[in-house]
């Protein structure tokens, strides 16, 4: 069976085939806000298949609101400056 295709414009409004995701059952949950409900939707990211993909789309795109691969905006733009300040330290590294 093929990978299937993908194509992410936010939880709620993605169409993949031939699987479906988890976050169209739900599509609200993704974007309610509050820690319950952001647990909840990290919970229901955990067992989707697309998860690893979803989540590189989501921290290539900061403007992106709501829990996507997983992750809270907070959760992905900490993330992203973390990367930032490696990438920071590695080329100065490879500088020296
Ligand atoms: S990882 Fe979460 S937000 Fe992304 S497609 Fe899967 S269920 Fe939806």
């Amino acid at each position: 069976m093929g990978r299937g295709v993908i194509a992410l414009t936010g939880p709620g409004f993605v169409r993949v085939e031939p699987l479906p995701l988890p976050c169209r059952v739900a599509p609200d949950l993704f974007f309610t806000g509050g820690a319950a409900a952001e647990g909840e939707a990290a919970a229901v990211c955990a067992g989707c298949v697309w998860m690893a993909d979803c989540r590189a789309y989501a921290l290539e795109r900061p403007s992106l609101q709501g829990v996507w691969g997983g992750l809270t905006q907070d959760e992905r733009r900490r993330w992203r400056n973390r990367e930032g300040q490696r990438r920071r330290v590695a080329t100065k590294a490879g500088a020296a």
